[in-house]
């Protein structure tokens, strides 16, 4: 009983402290200094957090053991717990990881001939709304730190160790809106990529938006070489309200103003999403409308295929009419491709796992 407690009493109070997953380098070189700690210290917490990928800081044999005491008390080591793990045929991996607070997050890992990609959730739910998706049907729960994002790479990586793989790639196309959570997003982009992190190149990291406008003006001025994605969706106005709520608040014509100046500013191609939804979006017309839209933007175009949700009701556009809609695109000289689609039989769609397996939570 009295063991019972304690270790309740330990779970209470690491819920309270940060995440040291949470701190970038320079940060945990000022907390050193704060503690009259060499900064040197900060590059071997780092070795040992991203490299050794530790879980407790009594492991970090090359720091005296009152500085490992002294990070005890200030920090945890975030750990996810497994709730539910998929395989797919393809070897796509699906992860239901539960937080801290009991909530659930969706983590997918993805194998290409290239590398394996991380999809990261960046939200415990969304609030943009967006009508084909899974992932806002219950709205927002609440932001994720930092360090709950980083979390689900070092836990994915975890296990590729097992048979020597590494993770190449990161995509932030998980749950949530990465702009809706933007600082927590930077401090993530910047631990990821930090050399003494888990040095996983600029260029290999995709943050995706619904086109939260300010933001984008915001990102385009960080000097990040990372890879940029807007949802798109519709080639108008009427149409994009309709799908995606978040083009009331900010509007298409704006959005190809920011996209501009990102692309300008930036000197980087930006990659569209475009879901086709059977009958509302995928005719030649509106390929046609959406080639005039984004004409002379350094961009490239990426065709998604509905992933079915149940608690929608759009349907699939047909074969035929998705290459009909590439070509139009193609005669007018927009760059675009395809999204090929892995994990179709686990459910690896944005918020399908966690809607299903948590109905009460996703409500
Ligand atoms: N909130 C961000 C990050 C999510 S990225 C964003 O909107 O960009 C996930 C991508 O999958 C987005 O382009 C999203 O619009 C798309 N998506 C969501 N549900 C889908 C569905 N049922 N079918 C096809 N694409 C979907």
């Amino acid at each position: 009983m009295a063991e019972n407690t304690t270790k309740e009493k330990d779970i209470r109070d690491n819920e309270k402290k940060p995440s040291i997953y949470s701190l970038q380098l320079s940060e945990l070189e000022s907390w050193l200094k704060e503690q009259g700690e060499p900064k040197f210290r900060a590059a071997q917490i780092f070795d040992w957090l991203y490299q050794k990928r530790v879980g407790h800081f009594e492991e970090m044999t090359n720091l005296a053991k009152g500085l490992r005491e002294k990070l005890a008390n200030y920090f945890t080591i975030t750990t996810l717990n497994t709730l539910v793990q998929h395989t797919s045929q393809d070897g796509t991996l699906k992860f239901l990881f539960e937080l801290q607070d009991g909530y659930s997050i969706e983590t997918v890992l993805m194998r290409h001939e290239y590398g394996n990609s991380v999809c990261v959730t960046t939200q415990v739910g969304c609030r943009m709304g967006c009508t084909f998706c899974a992932s806002t049907l219950g709205g927002l729960k609440r932001d994720l730190e930092p360090g709950e994002i980083v979390a689900q790479v070092l836990k994915v990586q975890k296990a590729l160790d097992e048979t020597d793989e590494r993770v190449s790639s990161i995509v932030v196309m998980g749950i949530g809106e990465p702009f809706d959570n933007y600082n927590s997003l930077l401090s993530f982009l910047r631990i990821v990529n930090d050399d003494k992190g888990l040095n996983i190149g600029a260029r290999h990291i995709t943050v995706s938006t619904s086109g939260i406008i300010p933001r984008i003006y915001d990102f385009a001025d960080e000097g990040l070489q990372i890879n940029f994605a807007i949802s798109l969706h519709a080639p108008n106005t009427e149409l994009r309200t309709r799908l995606m709520p978040v083009n009331k608040a900010y509007d298409l014509q704006d959005l190809m103003k920011a996209v501009k100046y990102y692309t300008e500013k930036t000197g980087r191609r930006i990659t569209f999403e475009y879901g086709l939804f059977g009958g509302v979006n995928d005719q030649v017309k509106h390929a046609e409308e959406l080639a005039r839209l984004i004409k002379g933007l350094k961009c490239h175009v990426n065709l998604i295929p509905v992933n079915y949700v149940p608690e929608r009701d759009y349907v699939r556009t047909p074969r035929n009419q998705i290459f009909e809609f590439e070509k139009t695109l193609k005669k007018n000289g927009i760059n675009v491709t395809i999204r090929r689609e892995q994990g179709h039989d686990i459910e690896a769609a944005c918020g399908q796992l966690r809607a299903k397996e948590r109905k009460e939570e996703a409500r």
